[in-house]
Formats: C-alpha cells, structure tokens, sequence
C-alpha cells in the first residue's frame, strides 16, 4: 500500500537514514519485529532494554511508512472523548484508557531522556476547542468527567478563551500535560542508539510474505524466499497489519497535512499549544521547532491511493481557510503539503496482545489519532506479556474485547 504522497515535512527536514541490509540466509531470532516505524522502533527499544534479542524487518527504507507523514501531537486525550468512552465500555475501562495513555507520555519522554536521542520532543498544552454549541455541550461533560477521574484539565469560557488564546469561540478545555516531536528523527535516532548499544539486527527491504506457526514459535517466509524463525513475532506492521490479521478490526482513512513557512516567534498563541477541536474529523495544529506551524485533518474515507491524493490541493486551501477562521492576522504560505493513510477503531482503541489462540503473535497496532501514544503502550505491554508479568492494559487494548464474531 501507497502509505502517504506529497512532502511530508520530517523526511525533507532530516537526512535520509539510507540504510540497505537485505536479508541474505535464513535467519534465527528470539523476536521477529516486523516494522520499523515509531512502533517497531519503541517496541525494539523496550525489549533491548531488556535484554530480550530481537531483530527488525522492514519492506521499506527504514521508518518510511506513516511515521514519517505523522503530524506528531502527544495527547492523553483520546480520539473517543472519555464521558463518551465511559458509556461505551464502562467506566473502568474507559478511564484505564484515559491514564494509560496519559502516562505514555511521560513514558516516551523518558525513551529520549534515557537514549539520549534528541528527537524535538517537547512538553507543550493542549487548547481543545468547542466548534459549536453540541460540541460546547460535549467539552463540559467531558470537563467533569475528566475531573471526577482526577485527570489534568481546566475549562476556558467564552471569555477566558478569547483572553488567553484571542480566538473567538465557545469555549475550550486546557491542558498542560501533552508534547510533541519528530517522529522520523526520533524513530532513526532510537534504531541507531540500539544498532550501536545492542547490535540490534535491522533487516531492510525485506519484505514478510507469509508465515508458519511452527513448535514453540513462528518461521516467516521473506518475498524471496528466505525462512526466518523465531519464538515471538511482533506485528508493528502499521496501516498494512491486515496481512496478519484474521479479521480487519481497523477502518481505513486518508488525511491531510501541511506545513508553512516559519513565522516571526511573536506571533504564536499562547505556549504555542497543540489546538484541535470537537469537530469531526477535526481539525488540529502544532508549531514546529523552526518556528512553522503545521495543521491537519480534512479526513476521508479511504478508496485508493489516486483518489486520496488527487484531493490534496483543495484540502490544503481548506486547512489554511479553517486556521485563519482562528487567526485571521496569521498570513499562511504553505511549504510542505502531504497526505496519508490511516486506521481508526469503533471504539477509539488500539489492538495491543495477541489474538486468541495466536499466543507467540503479538500486535502492536496504535490505531486512531494517538497513534504514537499507543506504540509506546504496546511496546511496555509486549514486553510484559514476554517476559511473563501481567499487564492490566491488556485487558484494556486487548482483542478480548471484540465478540465471538470478531466485532467491537
Ligand atoms: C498525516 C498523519 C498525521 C498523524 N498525526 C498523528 C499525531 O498527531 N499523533 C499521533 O500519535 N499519531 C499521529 N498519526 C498516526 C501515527 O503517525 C501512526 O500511528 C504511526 O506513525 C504508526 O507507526 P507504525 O510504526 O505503527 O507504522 P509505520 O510507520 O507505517 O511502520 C510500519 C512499517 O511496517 C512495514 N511493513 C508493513 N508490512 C510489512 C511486511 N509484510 N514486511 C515487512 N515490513 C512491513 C512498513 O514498510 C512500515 O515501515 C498521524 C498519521 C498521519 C498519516
């Protein structure tokens, strides 16, 4: 699958990580990881950290899927808000939901304070903005339910909003507690630290065909031919993790982003904080570290590639058409435009564990807007459930919750 199309900002920004190592033999290893997304990289990072052996296989240059289109914006607020989540799966779980990914956060800033890797990470606030009166109705629901479960968030009206962020709206919630990054800087920068540190194996291209449960382990069979064996494979496959799904539990979409040209400092909003809206599909920004603003949204129901991208100049005028409905004194030249694919789930949660009666395949799938908080989830989580300790986030993320038809 065509992942994204366009100029997604990070690959133009960095230097190509161009690295070829095909596979030549068959191979043995203890993990198998296929995917060297943000994914594959934090799930790598966590099992060498461990002492657990594993090695990545990649069919793309390494990390060029959709974490080098990924706008990058570290939320504890799910795409599902949790007032809604609750009454969806109940409130245990919702809100396990809610901390778990509130703690990943914190979590991923100590990856970088560990490996010392400088992938743009940075701690900003999150302004949440009603687009209407339903979603002005929905953001003081979601206040209370935030607040009675003891999560970080504070309620802007009218005023407050108009005040601290000069946008002329309902309303908004505010937290302090989000980030953002690099993620094609951050997932090259991990891989690197580990190939040095740990001579973690990094196959790329090789491409995963098909595969065997054999005893006690899988043997995964490359496009040519070559036999891989290993006690767990972990499926960091991204958007094309269907290949290795028994059902599709993921909806496919397209989605657009840009970014302009840098501005003077002095014309940021407040703590230059992640803005998005109630809004669906929403619309969100970021700043960058170089002073541009980046947005995206404009979300469709994914066809094919073509399609997908033959919409992106009329998305890019109306991402720039809803910032300046924001800011209309911020004059936007667009630099970068680029457009990409991926999943969501109906209940707004990632797949993370394995499927039932598949206990050595183990899925790390960050579907939904919190893409790269779920990777880090999965990644604790896998490492767990190899190294035997339970982890009560399984129960959370895990294929348990889809009914004997393999439905949410
Ligand atoms: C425009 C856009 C904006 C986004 N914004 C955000 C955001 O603000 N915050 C957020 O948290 N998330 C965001 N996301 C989502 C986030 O980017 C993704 O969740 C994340 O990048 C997925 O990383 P991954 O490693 O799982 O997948 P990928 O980066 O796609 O990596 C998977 C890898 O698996 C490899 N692979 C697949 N099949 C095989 C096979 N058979 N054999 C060998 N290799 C294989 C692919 O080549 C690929 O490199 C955004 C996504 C897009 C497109």
């Amino acid at each position: 699958m065509d992942l994204y199309a366009g100029l997604p900002f990070w690959i133009i920004k960095n230097a190509l990580y161009d690295y070829n190592n095909p596979l030549e033999n068959d191979y043995e290893i203890d993990v198998a990881i296929i995917g060297s997304g943000i994914t594959g990289t934090l799930v790598a990072h966590e099992l060498c950290e461990h002492g657990i052996k594993c090695a990545i296989f990649d069919k793309r240059i390494v990390s060029n899927g959709s974490t080098v289109a990924s706008t990058a914006q570290l939320q504890y607020e799910i795409d599902v808000p949790l007032h809604e989540m609750i009454k969806d799966i109940g409130e245990a779980r919702a809100v396990g939901a809610y901390r778990a990914s509130l703690r990943s956060i914190t979590d991923i800033e100590q990856v970088f304070e560990k490996t010392g890797v400088k992938g743009d990470f940075k701690r900003v606030s999150t302004c949440y903005l009603a687009s209407d009166q339903a979603g002005w109705s929905s953001i003081k629901d979601e206040y209370e339910a935030r607040v009675k479960h003891d999560l970080p968030v504070r309620l802007l009206n009218r005023k407050a909003l108009k005040k601290e962020y000069g946008i002329a709206g309902l309303g908004a919630l505010y937290n302090d507690t989000s980030a953002q990054m690099d993620t094609y800087k951050s997932a090259t920068g991990i891989l690197k630290y580990h190939q040095k540190k740990h001579q973690l194996p990094i196959f790329s291209p090789v491409q995963i065909d098909h595969y065997y449960e054999v005893k006690n382990g899988y043997e995964l069979v490359t496009n040519n031919g070559f036999k891989i064996r290993c006690k767990y494979v972990i499926i960091a496959a991204g958007f094309e993790a269907g290949q290795f799904l028994p059902k599709q539990v993921m909806n496919l979409n397209s989605t657009y982003a840009l970014v302009s040209k840098p501005i003077h400092t002095d014309q940021f909003w407040k703590e230059r904080s992640l803005i998005w809206e109630t809004a669906e599909p929403y619309f969100y920004m970021r700043t960058t570290a170089d002073n541009r603003i980046m947005m995206g949204g404009e979300d469709e129901e994914f066809r094919d590639p073509d399609k997908r991208n033959r919409l992106l100049k009329g998305k890019v005028k109306k991402l720039v058409k809803k910032f300046n409905k924001l800011y209309p004194d911020i004059a936007i030249d667009v630099n970068m435009a680029w457009c990409g694919t991926f999943s969501s789930t109906a209940d707004g949660l990632p797949f993370i564990g394995s499927w039932p009666g598949k206990k050595r395949m183990l899925y790390a799938l960050g579907y939904g807007g919190n893409g790269i908080t779920f990777s880090m989830i999965a990644a604790q989580v896998i490492r767990n459930i190899i190294l035997g300790k339970k982890d009560d986030r399984t129960d959370i993320f895990g294929f348990g919750r889809l009914t004997n038809d393999g439905d949410l």
